[in-house]
């Protein structure tokens, strides 16, 4: 059974530490400020006001812990350092931020740290958060009371702070993670029909698992099958069209085989071509796909329709989401890095996203669409597929 945060009595905890595991595994480069960090506040604002000392812990990116040169050069790219300022802004209140040159050293310095919410460097600037090692994991510990997992995101990866960590103290689910499971959970136990999955994007051999999750599985069967992108590219490859340069996942060839020439399987009908390579799906299709969400009662989204951060092929991934937003009968769940930063295209125009997206603009489009029950925007990209393909999270399973 999983323990959750919301359901436990805090001010009993008043005066304690809680080591609460968030994801701020933010690309170097991208904006800081972005969805996944609002979406931890909530926690960490319970817990602040209940009294309790709250200490950070993430990762971010993959330093190289061997290399020393190297690690010279991730300490400044990959340092946690800069969202001192942005949580201290966004919660009204001073944040400690300790960097330590060994684990044995933390303890130390979070009792002398006299804040009530505190940052720590890098999990990953030392060895074993990403082995999950034990001892790294009992060390970590003792820097608090108790701990709560907020990071879906990453809780499809073994890792100390997610994993081992949960051996050694007592161990609840945040706010976040409690959203996350019942939103995501729900599709798989109760959906109702018709369920609609979307599935666009890159990499279709990363999705092929929630197809398959969702195919002839009794209850919780899809109905349809909307598939754009690179998905679309290798369905339609695999069914002997010449898509010439266009992007294909070669090894997903033989694992697609069993949802060929399906009546489910809606491939797109027209194409929008840049010369050799298929790079969004027609505006023919984007009415015939709006048709189907029209009447879906549930839809699972992952994946853009097309290379949307050119504006020209923007439009199908922009159908979709205006489709979505006008049911406002469906339960919709939205994930993937992309996928919702494609958010941006509608309501606002069509803005160039790439790096430049600015990350307020992207806020206010959730804010325009109040991100509530009915639609669910998944903090977890890789996790939110691990999870609705069916597969057991090792940070969820620890938390049993
Ligand atoms: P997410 O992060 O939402 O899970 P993916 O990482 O699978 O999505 O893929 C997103 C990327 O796929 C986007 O950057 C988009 O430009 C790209 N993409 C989608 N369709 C195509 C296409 N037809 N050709 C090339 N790239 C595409
Ligand atoms: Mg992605």
């Amino acid at each position: 059974m999983i323990k959750y945060l919301s359901g436990q009595n805090l001010k009993k905890n008043s005066g304690k530490t809680c080591l609460l595991r968030v994801d701020l595994n933010v690309e170097q480069g991208m904006p800081l400020d972005s969805y996944r960090l609002e979406a931890v506040l909530p926690t960490i604002k319970l817990l602040l006001k209940n009294k309790v000392r709250v200490v950070l812990l993430s990762h971010r990116g993959r330093p190289d812990v061997r290399d020393k040169k190297q690690a010279a050069r991730d300490k400044d790219a990959l340092s946690l350092l800069p969202f001192a300022p942005i949580f201290a802004k966004k919660l009204q209140t001073p944040v400690a931020f300790i960097e330590v040159a060994r684990l044995g050293a933390l303890k130390k310095a979070v009792e002398k740290s006299v804040d009530h919410l505190v940052l720590v460097e890098n999990l990953r600037f030392f060895k074993g958060e990403d082995t999950n090692d034990p001892s790294f994991a009992r060390e970590l510990a003792k820097c608090g009371d108790f701990y709560v997992n907020d990071a879906f995101a990453v809780s499809h990866r073994a890792n100390a702070s997610v994993c081992a960590i949960t051996k050694y103290l007592p161990s609840y689910a945040g706010l976040l993670m409690e959203k996350e499971l019942k939103n995501l959970g729900d599709i798989i136990d109760y959906t109702k029909h018709p369920f609609t999955l979307i599935i666009g994007g890159a990499k279709i051999s990363d999705k092929v698992g929630v197809i398959q999750n969702f195919w002839s599985a009794g209850r919780r069967e899809a109905d349809d099958v909307l598939v754009g992108g690179g998905p679309a590219n290798t369905f339609l490859r695999a069914e002997g069209m010449n898509v010439i340069d266009s992007l294909v996942d070669g090894a997903a060839l033989p694992l697609i085989k069993p949802y060929l020439n399906s009546k489910k399987v809606h491939l797109p009908s027209d194409l929008k071509w840049d010369k050799t390579a298929i790079l969004d799906i027609g505006p023919k299709t984007v009415k015939e796909y709006a048709a189907v969400i029209k009447r879906s009662r549930v839809v699972v989204w992952n994946g853009p329709m097309g290379w949307f951060e050119r504006k020209e092929f923007g439009n199908g991934t922009k159908g979709i989401w205006k489709a979505v937003l006008a049911n406002k009968k469906a339960k919709v769940i939205i994930g993937g890095g992309e996928t919702v930063a494609s958010l941006q295209l509608v309501n606002r125009g069509i803005t160039r996203t790439e790096r430049g997206m600015t990350q307020k603009r992207f806020r206010d489009g959730l804010r325009d669409i109040r991100v509530g029950r009915r639609i669910w925007i998944s903090t977890g990209g890789g996790a939110m597929l691990d999870y609705l393909s069916g597969k057991k999270l090792p940070g969820i399973e620890s938390l049993k």
